[in-house]
């Protein structure tokens, strides 16, 4: 396997290489953002390890534009932050998965692992339900040729009724997936999402496709 380790901290990126080497992987090291997009682009990586905090470009921008380039090798996201924001961000961002520093090497390798086992380099497919369609690689939304402009989080939301379509999605549901746990006590940011979705998917066209079911949560009505 062919990893890339994007990391400005020699001490950090080092160990890193040098660990994952011992693994039997092949490892490249960018010491910048701007490095890590360029070797990112021109190469074709397995896995690649990359740090939030870089210098200049900083990991969310590269993995947003390597995700522009049509690059779609894994991306684990490393941050000295515990943030729930910089988890959504990274996933909104188009990354695979997060790890926390400190981390053992150990959990690395099995991350890394496991991520190079899904089939390489696959884009993400388009979800689609009844004139709905979504794009998870490129963020965009349409309903039949309309093209709905939705913020990050509004796109998690329906990507997940999108996923469930036809299935009631409780609140709870709707807070593990979109946001995070600790957003725990404001249960009400669920059904102020709901409405601003409506407001872009459902009301312009004339559709009530967005269901309350009460008690229970929220399905997207799927096509008979
Ligand atoms: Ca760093």
């Amino acid at each position: 396997m062919r990893v890339l380790v994007v990391e400005d901290e020699s001490r950090m990126a080092d160990l890193l290489a040098q660990g994952l080497r011992e693994e039997g992987h092949a490892v490249d090291v960018a010491r910048d953002g701007t490095d890590g997009l360029w070797m990112g682009t021109e190469n074709e990586y397995d896995a690649i390890v990359l740090d939030v905090m870089l210098p200049g470009m900083d990991g969310f921008d590269v993995c947003r534009q390597l995700r522009a380039a049509g690059r779609w090798a894994p991306v684990i996201m490393v941050t000295a932050r515990d943030a729930v924001e910089d988890r959504v961000r990274g996933l909104a961002a188009g990354a695979d998965d997060y790890l926390v520093k400190p981390f053992s090497f150990a959990e690395l390798a099995a991350r890394v692992r496991s991520l190079v086992r899904r089939p390489s380099g696959s884009r993400p497919a388009v979800v689609e339900v009844g004139d709905l369609r979504l794009d998870p690689a490129t963020h965009r939304v349409w309903r039949g040729d309309d093209e709905i402009s939705l913020s990050p989080k509004e796109l998690a939301l329906l990507e997940l009724l999108m996923r469930r379509a036809g299935e009631v999605v409780t609140r709870t549901a709707i807070l593990e997936h979109v946001w995070d746990f600790a957003y725990d006590g404001l249960s009400n940011v669920a059904d102020q999402y709901i409405a601003y979705l409506r407001k872009k998917v459902d009301r312009p066209f004339g559709r009530d496709d967005i269901e309350t079911v009460r008690g229970a949560g929220y399905r997207l009505r799927a096509p008979a």
